[in-house]
C-alpha cells in the first residue's frame, strides 16, 4: 500500500518535472560531474516510489534538490510535514540535510537546530533534544520556545534544579510569571529531601518554594509533614487547618495527616474535637470528610463515622441496594453491621473510580496530581464533587 509520504514525494517529484525548473538549473550545464538532466533524475525517483522504496526516494530527492536558498524552505515544509505524519526518521534525516549544508545564515540553521530538535523530542531522544534546545537557548530567536522545551524535558526527566534554572532564565526574559511552576519545581526537591529525611534541606526548597508564591499549598502541606516527623505536632496540626480552612479540596491530602497526628500525640479526643468544630464551621465539609475517610479507611473516630453514616443515607443510589427504611428501625447493632458492610464496599469501589479531574483538559485520575500529565498545567485537578456510585455500581453489577 503506497502511504501518505509515498504520493508527498511523487507529487514534488512532478512538480519538479512540470514546472521545468530544475532542467533550467542543470540542464545546460557543461560540467561532467553536475547532476543528470531532471528528466533522467525525476523518473528515477518515481521509479523508487513505485517501488515502494520511500527512503531511497527521500534519499534521491535530497540529492537532487540541493538545499539553497530557492528550496530550503520546500525541505523545512517537508520535513515538518514528516515529523507530524510521525515519520521522524525521515524527518530527522532532512533536517539534517539543511544543517550539512556550508554556507548556512545563522537564521536558517537555528530553525533547522530548532526543527531537529524538535524531530528528537518525537522520537523520545530527549538527551539529543535537550542539548540543541540548550544551544538555541543561549540566544537565538527560538530562545523562548527552547527553554519552554527544556522545562517540559526536564520535568519529564525530574530534573528539579535544572528545571528551575530554564524557568528562571524564561521568567527573566520577561514574558509571563513562572512562580507556580517554579514553586513546585522547588516543592518537588523538597518532597524528595523530606523522603530521604532530610529535614533541614527539605525545609530551604519549601523556604524558595513560598519566597516566589508565599501561600503555596503544596509547600505548607510538606511543611507541615515535616513537623509531624520531627514531632512538633501543634506546627503540623496549626499548617493542617490552615491548608484545609484556604482550600477545601485539600481536605483529601490533610485529613489522613491530621488523624495520624492526633495518633501520634495520644489525643483522640482532641482530634474528635477539633473535627466537629471545622464541620460546624463549614457543614458541606461533612461529605469531603466522609468520602476521605471512605477511600483512606478511616474509622472509629465518632465525628467521622457520622459524616460517613450521612453520607451513606443521602446517596440516592445506595436507596436501592440497602433497605434505608428498614435500617432506620433496626437494632444498632444491625444497623451499624449493615452500613459497615456498605462502608467496606463503597471504597473498594471509590478507589477505583477517577476522583479528580483537571480543569483545564478533563484528564481524571484516583489521586491529586499536581501536575495534569496530559496539558502539563500545574494545580488544576479539583475533586469530582460526588461520586458517581451509580455509574460504579452498575458496573459491578454487570461484571
Ligand atoms: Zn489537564
Amino acid at each position: 500500500m503506497p502511504t501518505e509520504s509515498t504520493f508527498l514525494l511523487a507529487g514534488l517529484f512532478l512538480l519538479l518535472a512540470a514546472a521545468g525548473w530544475a532542467l533550467g538549473r542543470f540542464g545546460e550545464s557543461d560540467d561532467e560531474d553536475a547532476p543528470p538532466p531532471l528528466n533522467i533524475d525525476y523518473l528515477k525517483g518515481l521509479n523508487f516510489l513505485l517501488n515502494e522504496q520511500t527512503d531511497q526516494a527521500l534519499e534521491h530527492f535530497l540529492e537532487m534538490v540541493r538545499v539553497d536558498d530557492k528550496t530550503i524552505e520546500t525541505h523545512f515544509a517537508l520535513g515538518s510535514l514528516f515529523r507530524r505524519r510521525g515519520e521522524v526518521d525521515r524527518a530527522i534525516r532532512i533536517h539534517q540535510n539543511i544543517i550539512a549544508r556550508p554556507d548556512l545564515a545563522a537564521e536558517q540553521r537555528d530553525q533547522a537546530l530548532f526543527s531537529l530538535a524538535k524531530d528528537y523530542l518525537a522520537a523520545g531522544l530527549l538527551d539529543r533534544a535537550e542539548k540543541l534546545f540548550v544551544r538555541l537557548a543561549q540566544g537565538s530567536r527560538y530562545q523562548v520556545q527552547a527553554l519552554e522545551s527544556l522545562c517540559r524535558i526536564y520535568e519529564q526527566e525530574k530534573e528539579w534544579e535544572k528545571a528551575i534554572d530554564a524557568g528562571q532564565q524564561l521568567e527573566a526574559l520577561g514574558g509571563r510569571s513562572l512562580a507556580l511552576q517554579i514553586a513546585h519545581y522547588y516543592c518537588e526537591l523538597a518532597e524528595a529531601a523530606a523522603a530521604g529525611n532530610d529535614y533541614s534541606a527539605a525545609r530551604q526548597f519549601v523556604k524558595k518554594a513560598q519566597a516566589g508564591r508565599p501561600r503555596t499549598m503544596r509547600g505548607a502541606l510538606t511543611r507541615a509533614h515535616i513537623a509531624r516527623e520531627t514531632d512538633d505536632y501543634k506546627t503540623a496540626l496549626r499548617l493542617y487547618h490552615r491548608i484545609i480552612d484556604e482550600h477545601t479540596y485539600l481536605i483529601s491530602e490533610a485529613l489522613p495527616e491530621i488523624v495520624e497526628t492526633y495518633a501520634r500525640d495520644g489525643s483522640m479526643v482532641g482530634l474528635n474535637k477539633a473535627l466537629q468544630s471545622m464541620i460546624d464551621k463549614n457543614p458541606e465539609m461533612s461529605s469531603l470528610v466522609a468520602y476521605t475517610a471512605i477511600v483512606n479507611d478511616i474509622g472509629g473516630i465518632p465525628v467521622i463515622d457520622e459524616c460517613v453514616e450521612k453520607y451513606m443515607l443521602d446517596e440516592p443510589t445506595l436507596a436501592e441496594f440497602v433497605d434505608l427504611q428498614a435500617l432506620s428501625s433496626a437494632s444498632d447493632t444491625a444497623k451499624e453491621s449493615a452500613l459497615s458492610k456498605v462502608r467496606g464496599a463503597l471504597s473498594k469501589l471509590a478507589s477505583s473510580t477517577p476522583r479528580y479531574q483537571c480543569q483545564e483538559c478533563g484528564f481524571s485520575s484516583q489521586r491529586l496530581l499536581w501536575q495534569c500529565p496530559s496539558c502539563r498545567n500545574w494545580e488544576t485537578q479539583r475533586p469530582a464533587s460526588k461520586v458517581q456510585f451509580d455509574t460504579v455500581l452498575q458496573h459491578s453489577i454487570t461484571n
